[in-house]
């Protein structure tokens, strides 16, 4: 691309791009979660999951109007749930057990990893969540990408989410590698692609997930390119130029 150098990180969403998509009911993670707090009264650990649901819902509106980040923990809080309560470890297990199957990684992931470093570049990822840095990084560890892993920055560590220009600084930050040299890697058109853009990224839009209308936010972008599989994202990669073909 005439004006830019060579791409020497490319920066990861994590749900959606990563993980393939899954259309997830929602009210079911918060469901497995209150019947552990309240297994004695079903009436009551329906009201929670509702709650629950609800706090979560208003959280991630406040991050797609305000690009304010949250956590899990907020949202609990939010929603009153004593974060003391005895049965709480319990609860989160029942809550990750939910999420087990929808966190696994894309098994293109690891080959295209490998074949991004053998080419020099750098390897980030920024993802919105409500979840920790401990817990992702679990889930990499578990598929055998941590070791692969550069940088990475999850929204629930800092003040903004995606599309916050500052978000992408920090990704940036990171891989230590200036945002103009980024490549961003994403699903969602206002996230990750208006959003890196913003920040001075190139953005590769993967437009396989289904969102459902109330997560999208209406933009008019233009991705600097759109892959069908990321398995496709190394010939981008080096028409763009890498450390390892760049003259
Ligand atoms: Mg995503």
């Amino acid at each position: 691309m005439p004006g830019r150098g060579a791409v020497r990180a490319v920066i990861f969403d994590w749900g959606g791009t990563l993980t393939p998509w899954r259309a997830v009911d929602l009210r079911e993670q918060w469901r497995a979660f209150a019947a552990e707090l309240h297994a004695d009264d079903p009436a009551v650990a329906e009201e929670l999951a509702r709650q629950i649901l609800a706090a979560e819902s208003r959280a991630w509106q406040r991050s797609r109007e305000q690009h304010r980040s949250a956590r899990l923990e907020d949202v609990l809080a939010e929603a009153g749930v004593d974060l003391a309560h005895a049965g709480l470890p319990a609860a989160r297990a029942a809550y990750e057990r939910f999420w087990e199957p929808h966190t696994r990684t894309d098994p293109v992931v690891r080959p295209l990893w490998e074949r991004l470093h053998a080419d020099g570049v750098r390897i980030g990822v920024l993802s919105n969540t409500l979840w920790s840095r401990e817990y992702h990084r679990a889930l990499f560890d578990r598929d055998g990408l941590l070791g692969l892993l550069d940088g990475d920055v999850y929204s629930s560590e800092i003040a903004w989410a995606k599309p916050h220009a500052a978000a992408f600084r920090a990704a940036a930050a990171a891989v230590g590698v200036p945002p103009d040299s980024c490549v961003y890697v994403g699903d969602r058109l206002y996230e990750d692609v208006h959003g890196p853009q913003q920040a001075g990224m190139r953005a590769v839009w993967v437009p396989h997930s289904d969102l459902p209308a109330e997560q999208r936010v209406e933009v008019d972008v233009e991705p600097d390119a759109v892959v069908e599989s990321l398995a496709e994202l190394t010939g981008v990669l080096r028409r763009w130029g890498t450390p390892t073909t760049a003259r």
